[in-house]
């Protein structure tokens, strides 16, 4: 973007006003002075001060919730052509991105954002937010196994931290889950479900925190309330 239009943008005075500054003087890029007025800078990477301060266009944040249906990859863009979840969402200026994944093969809540301090501190492992799991699993568990699963189990390197686990409805050869777990990692309900011997066959994400998916209908998106969006942060 050219040094005054950025500067425009980002509210210093209007691009007239702004190339006069340049010329000025009073315009450094990565702390080198800079008067000439079709200078490009980087607006992800360029520091930008004028009379010493630094200046910044203030981008809105976005928060949007969906309700990713099976099928969809959870990225921006796919080297197989598979569909991504931003095929869901409305055409905006801002660039969003998912915070964290759901697999293929889930359905469920997903958070998109451009807000990079919130996906950071939402996929953080520090960062205990509850996922909360409708599953469909294979068989029915006994109440050893879910005391296994609520305990922690051995995924692969790793011990998983406490879980939540209930079973709501079982048939002949298969069960509903509701299963709550603080961590993110991978596949993780998957590889801990196949750890006490009933890998999942369907698995939806409803809630992450507060934060539930409702009667939004698969493949439909809204934006997050004030109240979601303040008690994420
Ligand atoms: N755990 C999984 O195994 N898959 C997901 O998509 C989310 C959590």
């Amino acid at each position: 973007m050219r040094l005054q239009k950025f500067m425009a943008k980002a509210g210093v005075a209007s691009r007239r006003k702004s190339e006069e500054i340049i010329k000025a003087g009073n315009v450094k890029v990565n702390d080198e002075i800079i008067d000439e007025l079709g200078y490009k800078v980087d607006v992800d990477k360029d520091i930008i001060k004028v009379n010493g301060k630094i200046i910044k266009i203030e981008v809105k944040k976005i928060y949007i919730l969906i309700n990713k249906p099976t099928e969809y990859i959870t990225s921006v863009s796919d080297q197989f052509n598979r569909k991504t979840v931003m095929s869901l969402i409305p055409n905006i200026d801002q660039r969003v991105y998912p915070v964290g994944r759901l697999d293929y093969d889930t359905s469920g809540l997903l958070l998109l954002t451009n807000d990079g301090d919130l996906t950071y501190k939402l996929t953080h492992p520090s960062h205990e937010i509850n996922k909360t799991y409708i599953s469909k699993v294979k068989g029915i568990p006994t109440k050893e196994e879910l005391l296994k699963f609520r305990k922690g189990l051995r995924i692969e390197d790793y011990i998983t931290s406490k879980a939540e686990i209930e079973i709501l409805n079982k048939s002949k050869d298969s069960s509903i889950l509701k299963i709550i777990i603080h961590e993110g990692k991978n596949r993780q309900v998957r590889k801990m479900c196949d750890a006490i011997g009933h890998p999942v066959l369907e698995l939806k994400r409803i809630a992450m925190g507060n934060i539930e998916l409702e009667d939004l209908k698969e493949g439909q998106f809204r934006y997050l309330d004030e109240d979601e969006i303040n008690y994420l942060k």
